[in-house]
């Protein structure tokens, strides 16, 4: 149980490039990094517009002469300072990635980076010998795997629960963009351009989820093979895609299925993992994370509850409250800052972090490499392709 006692000597030195006034997911790190006292925001460069974000770092109490008007420029100067920073967050629009990255690491820091973590998988490779090289850690949040139940759900799959591994269905498909929102808003303007999204809106985007948590929950499972149908309802978006149907089989015969949408219309989240094996399923969504689905054949269908003491252990270590109360994704998010934050500590110390997981550097590279492999498949009609 976390109750608030410290998971580090002292607060890691951390600031932020990005997530600053009005962006969407700029509060969630701030409130995760800094809840269980692993951070303490000292610097940023939160804007692309610097006063906005010299005027929005002051408001978090951040020291004005740490509020600087781009990461450059915060780097540099950070370097400078016996106290200066030893991590940094990135959370800007994708096309900045693997610049900001590149140059925290050979800045010697730290960093967590939005996902996608870049566009192409020489670059996603080339960060991860860079930062193995420096011995540094790069945390990715796709938060919603720091939810408790989804430890549960892998160590149901690990105790063969389930029985044999056959199919995996995901989604998210929601339904915000099923009109051309991006005419009247920056934050989903962008999203739509792809010389700052990349190559893919919503593989990237919302797909990758939900292919993360099948990577907690199944770890042993690789993809062989894809094919993957992409579509631009909205026109405009070409060639840019709002909704996509990928398809996989696994090395060792299983198949999956991920539907990616922002066209699904009256849906909120819709994001869902549902893992399908010889014996017994199980299913989680998003929009009630405290809660998995326990189908055994043959059986009334069963509600496992986060906090109860019938699950594994290992699903009890991150819960901030007892069953009933609902935690959510701050929780989730608090969850994976807190590994990170012990992650880094135990790198600095030239030791590699226990056995828990949290989605680092290699879930940031399975990301940009699934997305790349799926515009491959659609792109050349829709074929099978060989998952390189
Ligand atoms: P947004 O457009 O709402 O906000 C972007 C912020 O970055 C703004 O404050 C902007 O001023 C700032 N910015 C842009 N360029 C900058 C630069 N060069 N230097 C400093 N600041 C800069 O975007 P968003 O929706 O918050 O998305 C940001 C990133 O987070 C994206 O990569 C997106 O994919 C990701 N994201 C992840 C999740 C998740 O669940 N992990 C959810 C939403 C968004």
């Amino acid at each position: 149980m976390i109750n608030g006692e410290k998971n580090v000597e002292q607060p890691i030195r951390w600031a932020m490039v990005g997530g600053g006034r009005g962006s969407q997911i700029g509060y969630i790190h701030r409130s995760a990094a800094l809840r269980d006292h692993n951070f303490e925001l000292v610097a940023g460069a939160f804007d692309i517009n610097p006063e906005r974000g010299k005027d929005f770092g002051v408001n978090l109490h951040v020291d004005p002469e740490r509020c600087y008007p781009d990461y450059k420029t915060m780097f540099k100067e950070e370097a400078k300072r016996e106290d200066g920073i030893q991590a940094v967050s990135v959370a800007t629009p994708n096309g900045t990635h693997y610049e900001i990255t590149k140059a925290a690491l050979n800045a010697g820091l730290h960093v967590v980076c939005e996902k996608p973590l870049c566009f192409t998988t020489e670059e996603a490779l080339e960060l991860q010998v860079l930062a193995k090289a420096k011995n540094l850690v790069v945390g990715v949040t796709y938060g919603y795997a720091g939810h408790q139940m989804i430890d549960q759900a892998r160590r149901m799959i690990e105790n063969g629960d389930l029985g044999e591994i056959r199919i995996v269905k995901m989604q998210f498909a929601h339904g915000f963009h099923s009109a051309a929102v991006e005419e009247n808003s920056e934050s989903t303007k962008w999203r739509v351009d792809p010389k700052v999204a990349g190559p893919s809106y919503v593989l990237g985007d919302v797909g990758t989820h939900p292919l993360y948590i099948s990577e907690v929950m199944l770890p042993n499972l690789k993809i062989k093979k894809l094919m993957c149908s992409r579509q631009s309802f909205v026109k405009s978006r070409a060639p840019l895609e709002d909704n996509a149907f990928t398809i996989m089989e696994y090395d060792n015969g299983a198949v999956g299925y991920v539907w990616s949408s922002c066209v699904n219309a009256g849906s909120m989240h819709g994001q869902t993992i549902r893992v399908i094996g010889s014996k017994a399923s199980i299913e989680w969504w998003d929009e009630h994370p405290n809660q998995l689905r326990y189908e055994v054949q043959g059986q009334p269908a069963q509600i496992l509850d986060r906090g109860m003491d019938y699950l594994y252990p290992q699903a009890l270590t991150d819960d901030r409250i007892g069953g009933g109360h609902p935690e959510g994704l701050f929780e989730a998010w608090s969850n994976l800052y807190t590994r990170f934050a012990k992650a880094m500590v135990a790198a600095d110390r030239g030791e590699m972090l226990d056995a828990s997981w949290y989605p680092g550097i290699e879930a940031g590279v399975e990301g940009v490499r699934w997305v790349e492999n799926c515009v491959r498949s659609a792109d050349n009609g829709a074929v099978w392709v060989e998952y390189q």
